[in-house]
């Protein structure tokens, strides 16, 4: 019995998201920038899976969950490449990529310590200076973070 491959990856998903293309090392980290620990719906994850494009990718795909485009866009900061498919009745009714949003409110740490955000009780404000590059910039103490050393809370 020959089960193709891409049938798999995309087996049996009747209302969802997936979300398709993650970088490998990502997968873990857009699990929990979008919460998905807390979620009581069946998800299913795979990793390493082969693509030409990005080398190993991650796939998750969510059942009965169809996410705001703000949640969404956060996987932005991480993935930058994801795509996204919303699923309907076994079908993908609408493909989306991610777009970063001009401004992220406490979702990404302050890396300097003594960034009142560190300090108080209170969330982190980001304008996004370089979409291209994935650059930002606290709005509290204009501390520009690249890429690679966004901590995500
Ligand atoms: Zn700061």
């Amino acid at each position: 019995m020959a089960i193709h491959k891409k049938e798999l990856e995309v087996a049996a998903l009747e209302n969802g998201t997936v979300i398709d293309h993650i970088p490998s090392n990502q997968l873990f980290k857009v699990v929990s920038l979008l919460g998905l620990e807390h979620l009581n719906k069946s998800i299913t994850i795979g990793n390493n899976l082969i693509s030409k494009k990005i080398g190993h990718k991650g796939i998750i795909k969510i059942a009965d969950t169809f996410f705001k485009e703000e949640e969404i866009n956060k996987i932005a900061l991480i993935a930058p490449n994801a795509k996204i498919n919303i699923i309907r009745d076994y079908q993908v009714t609408e493909k989306r990529v991610v777009t970063l949003p001009d401004e992220l409110t406490g979702i990404i740490r302050c890396n300097n310590p003594k960034c009142i955000t560190n300090n108080e009780p209170m969330n982190t404000v980001f304008r996004v200076i370089n979409k291209e590059t994935v650059e930002v910039k606290c709005k509290y103490c204009e501390r520009a973070i690249s890429q690679k050393d966004i901590e995500i809370r």
